[in-house]
């Protein structure tokens, strides 16, 4: 194709493809690429947000004696009922949130679970709030369904917690709705109850919904984790998105729900009848192992998680100008790097490039992220260790020279 003729082609397109901002964790695996074909060197790569573990076996044959057997066909929209139920099930056992099986509509990942119930909650002249540092295809989800996103920086003084006064200060007629994620990408904060019930019944009175985004529900280390739904005055008004994608190691399944008000879930798995029809139904099938299935797995995945954090933690606290707030749950650690030159996308490039550490810039994650580096622990001991090690060298001949 001539450049003219591209050109001509992108001109084309609709308006909706052009406001969307590339993501900068996308940014730096692609440079992490570009540096690993043109030197030998080893690079350690903390910037994905995904385990390093296997699917858990017992999932794996699950789903292939299933696909054998002749799960292989269009499910319901919604998801097959045996797997609805469990969902149901877990999350009454494990966070508390208490959904009859027809809240729940299994969707294409938590992904698709976001993006549908944007489209099914928000549209033109409508607003949706996210606090930030945030996880960045929210934004990018608001803005394909046409409404506008209205982020809110919340204070990294507190560690980034959830200030609810900074929050409902922003929820206004126009909100359609606000999104909580607990666990936080990238901060690893885990919100206070009290905060979260208080922006809960903000939106309530402006009839916003809250969707909680809870997919690193079952990842908490201090503390046990209840999902939002299961302690807020009046829960009509809140959507929980869950996913296996975390918890068992799937991320790869494309495996996540939507549990919340009836026609909210009716609303966001008609629209997924036009956009996927249904999620894969050997993945389907592979979900429902890892729900019914022995649970260990997820323990000794959390455990392995746990050591990391405190390893990270402490080796952090030991390095001069940078620190990082001891992260909650979720396998990501941010990193203070706001003392060194540059923004943060400078410095994660810097890196990179000289010291073959691939980390997310913080201004990813929106301007309340600036000054940052998330760094994922989803990596083995090792590795962490290693890339540590490097960080440290790093921050010490930008400090010292
Ligand atoms: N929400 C958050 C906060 C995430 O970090 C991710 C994955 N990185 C998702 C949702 C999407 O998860 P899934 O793989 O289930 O689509």
């Amino acid at each position: 194709m001539s450049d003219a003729s591209q050109q001509a082609a992108s001109a084309r397109l609709a308006d909706r493809t052009r406001s969307l901002e590339r993501s900068k964790i996308r940014v730096m695996f692609g440079l992490a690429e570009e540096a690993r074909r043109e030197s030998d060197r080893e690079l350690v790569r903390l910037e994905v947000g995904e385990p390093d573990f296997d699917t858990p076996d017992h999932i794996v044959d699950a789903a292939a004696d299933a696909a054998r057997e002749g799960a292989t066909r269009y499910t319901e929209n919604a998801g097959i009922p045996p797997l609805r139920e469990a969902i149901a099930e877990t999350m009454a056992r494990e966070s508390g949130v208490e959904y009859a099986p027809e809240q729940v509509t299994v969707t294409t990942g938590a992904m698709e679970a976001l993006s549908l119930s944007m489209m099914a909650l928000a549209g033109p002249g409508d607003e949706v709030v996210v606090p930030t540092p945030a996880w960045p295809n929210y934004v990018n989800q608001v803005q394909l369904a046409g409404a506008t996103p209205v982020t809110v920086p919340l204070p990294a003084d507190s560690g980034f917690d959830l200030d609810p006064e900074r929050v409902t200060d922003r929820i206004g007629d126009d909100t359609a709705a606000v999104i909580l994620t607990s666990p936080s990408n990238p901060t690893g904060r885990v919100y206070d109850e009290d905060d979260v019930a208080e922006v809960v019944a903000a939106a309530a009175a402006h009839d916003a919904y809250v969707v909680a985004d809870e997919v690193y529900g079952r990842l908490t280390y201090d503390r046990e984790f209840r999902g939002a739904a299961s302690y807020v005055e009046s829960p009509e008004n809140v959507l929980t998105v869950g996913s296996c994608s975390k918890t068992y190691a799937m991320t790869g399944w494309r495996l996540g729900w939507l549990a919340g008000p009836q026609p909210v879930v009716d609303a966001v798995s008609h629209i997924g009848e036009s956009t996927t029809a249904c999620p894969s139904s050997v993945s389907q099938q592979a979900a429902l192992a890892a729900f019914t299935g022995p649970q260990e797995p997820v323990a000794e995945m959390k455990a392995a998680f746990a050591e990391r954090r405190d390893f990270v933690v402490e080796r952090v606290a030991e390095m001069p100008v940078v620190s990082c707030p001891r992260p909650e749950g979720a396998f990501y650690a941010f990193l203070d790097v706001s003392d060194l030159p540059g923004g943060s996308f400078d410095v994660a490039k810097r890196l990179l490039s000289d010291y073959g550490v691939v980390t997310a810039p913080g201004d990813g994650f929106g301007d309340a992220g600036e000054g940052y580096l998330r760094i994922s622990f989803a990596n083995s001991l090792d590795r962490i260790e290693e890339g540590l090690d490097r960080i440290e060298a790093f921050v010490r001949d930008e400090t010292e020279s």
